[in-house]
């Protein structure tokens, strides 16, 4: 992606009128204010700043540019977002010809989408005809109402083997693009016929309402019962949730996604109220589908069978939405129900008993571990959850809790879970080994302490003041600095123009950049009050080098000695005790 596309859509587009579709903003002291559509808040404390273009929670401290926050309500990725708010600015991307296929790609994922259109109107259509009514008695033997048919856009694919085939050849549409498209199948012998058969269709809308799949459910006996689109330019299996882009604007009001497994449960749900279901597509839940979950809501609700293979899933899916920082609670159906039956059956006050019961999802993990996993399985769990948290202040947030799940006293767990991130002790290495190729590495995580908080205060001052940052870098501030997280934002601050840093930072860097930049705005210092602050940094750095610099000369001695070199040890010795001012 280029940046400078980045940089044109973020200097036409005022990110206050994007913000201000979403969410009621007032003027607040010189800025804008408004509730914070990320998490559950009723004061407002979300700022929006027009001037630098960006937007800063001051209670979750979400942040970012306006194609951070269209995308993050939106739920869709970053490309996404810069694609739809470059077509509502007008501006066309990347006109710089350095992806010449760009376009080719872009008219061909148009045209599979026109053809789903296609297949889409032609399923409802088969639906409504006479070789649809076994079809129709199924929906309404299970309770279908054809408000929720009409809503969903539910159709049928009827027994026929080329149906579908024949219908896409009278619209012009070449075979060959049917089978692309997932719509068509294709044999050994090059034979082309309908991939879907005698089935209940479900289309798959994205969250712009194009249909980009389908999923079949078998209405007589035959095998398999659920039939979903292979994976095409525009699907792909774990980044979609079905029925998300019914359920999103309840789910921003209600903070909350009630997620379940199959359609009709999905269908159901909206049938009884719940209009903040969706559902997971046939697959595991990815850590995409909660990251799009977590752009809408703060809780997710699993809703899962109670046999065995539900309570596995719901544990995965679980540890899955934990992992990302977001609430859950795990609701089990009690035995041989699913939702849609114990909907139809029992209504919403059923759902609503196995609502009340059901535990949140760390105290689900726990009680799932406890009574059915050996301990030292319980404990792999454990180390393995804190290692992949998404956040690592997250671990600060779970590991006393684990630890009370799991019964162990929280230095105990702590040191055996090794829940302490590896700390570097200056003191005790040679500056060389401190600075490990970082490239392989997952992102350096924020971190605690008095290293951390150094660091952070001259970040800082760089990001607040930058016209400073040329002399910083002359000054050798890059040395000084000891946590990963600052040195990697370091690097990016030292070679970027002020106006052009925040594509390249992650989304921690962004963050804290977000929020220095916020405090800047009630705390800035100028004139004398900056100058003594300049100073004192000045000052800290040199302080800091001259520690460095002891350090790296107690371990030029040690190793003189260590390989016998008495001559060159005496020297580096001389030159340690001779006074820093001569
Ligand atoms: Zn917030």
């Amino acid at each position: 992606m280029d940046r400078s596309d980045v940089e044109a859509v973020k200097a036409r587009i005022n990110i206050s009128d994007i913000v201000r579709r979403y969410v009621d903003l007032k003027p607040v002291s010189g800025r804008w204010m408004g509730a914070c559509p990320f998490h559950q808040e009723t004061k407002p404390s979300m700022s929006v700043n027009d001037d630098e273009g960006f937007f800063y929670c001051f209670g979750c401290q979400a942040s970012g540019d306006v194609i951070d926050f269209y995308g993050r309500i939106n739920g869709v990725d970053f490309r996404e977002s810069l694609e739809q708010l470059a077509a509502e600015a007008g501006i066309e991307l990347g006109n710089v010809p350095h992806d010449p296929h760009a376009a080719e790609r872009k008219a061909r994922k148009q045209m599979l989408m026109d053809m789903h259109d296609e297949a889409n109107q032609w399923f409802q259509r088969n639906l409504a005809l006479a070789s649809g009514d076994h079809c129709r008695k199924y929906l309404a033997d299970r309770g279908m109402t054809p408000e929720m048919i009409a809503r969903f856009g539910l159709g049928y694919s009827p027994e026929d083997w080329h149906g579908l085939d024949n219908y896409l050849r009278t619209r012009g549409r070449d075979p060959e693009s049917g089978v692309d498209a997932g719509l068509l199948s294709k044999n050994e012998k090059g034979n082309i016929y309908d991939r879907f058969r005698g089935r209940l269709i479900f289309p798959i809308q994205n969250l712009s309402g194009r249909v980009i799949a389908f999923g079949g459910r078998i209405i007589t006996d035959g095998e398999p019962k659920y039939l979903n689109s292979s994976d095409t330019p525009i699907y792909k299996k774990g980044d979609h949730l079905y029925g998300l882009n019914l359920a999103r604007s309840t789910m921003t009001r209600s903070k909350r996604a009630i997620l379940t497994e199959g359609y009709m449960d999905v269908i159901s749900l909206h049938q009884f109220g719940y209009t903040d279901s969706c559902g997971v597509l046939g697959t595991a839940l990815t850590s995409d589908q909660v990251k799009r979950l977590a752009g809408f809501c703060s809780r997710v609700d699993l809703v899962f069978d109670g046999d065995g293979a539900g309570r596995k899933a719901a544990m995965k899916s679980s540890r899955m939405i934990l992992l990302q920082g977001v609430a859950c609670k795990v609701v089990l159906m009690p035995d041989g129900e699913d939702v849609d039956s114990l909907l139809q059956t029992k209504g919403a006050e059923g759902f609503e008993a196995c609502m009340k019961e059901a535990p949140d999802g760390l105290t689900f993990c726990m009680n799932t571990l406890r009574a059915e996993y050996a301990p030292r399985d319980i404990m792999a769990w454990a180390k393995s959850f804190l290692s992949e948290l998404s956040d690592g202040s997250l671990r600060a947030y779970y590991l006393p809790r684990l630890a009370s799940g799991l019964g162990l006293s929280e230095a105990d767990f702590r040191r055996d879970a090794g829940g302490t991130p590896p700390t570097r002790n200056p003191q005790h290495q040679p500056r060389q080994a401190q600075r490990a190729p970082q490239q392989q590495k997952p992102q350096p995580a924020m971190g605690v302490g008095k290293d951390y908080a150094d660091d952070r205060y001259f970040l800082r001052f760089t990001i607040q003041y930058p016209d400073y940052c040329p002399e910083l870098v002359g000054r050798g501030l890059g040395q000084v600095l000891r946590t990963d997280w600052a040195r990697a934002l370091w690097e990016k601050l030292a070679t970027t123009q002020h106006g052009q840093i925040t594509s390249l930072l992650n989304e921690h860097e962004k963050g804290f950049y977000f929020q220095c930049r916020e405090e800047l705005r009630d705390n800035g210092l100028s004139g004398r009050e900056l100058q003594d602050e300049w100073n004192h940094i000045c000052s800290k750095i040199t302080f800091e080098q001259d520690k460095l610099d002891k350090r790296q000369l107690n371990e030029a001695i040690r190793q003189a000695y260590q390989n016998g070199d008495t001559e060159r040890a005496m020297q580096l010795l001389a030159l340690k005790k001779s006074p820093q001012e001569g």
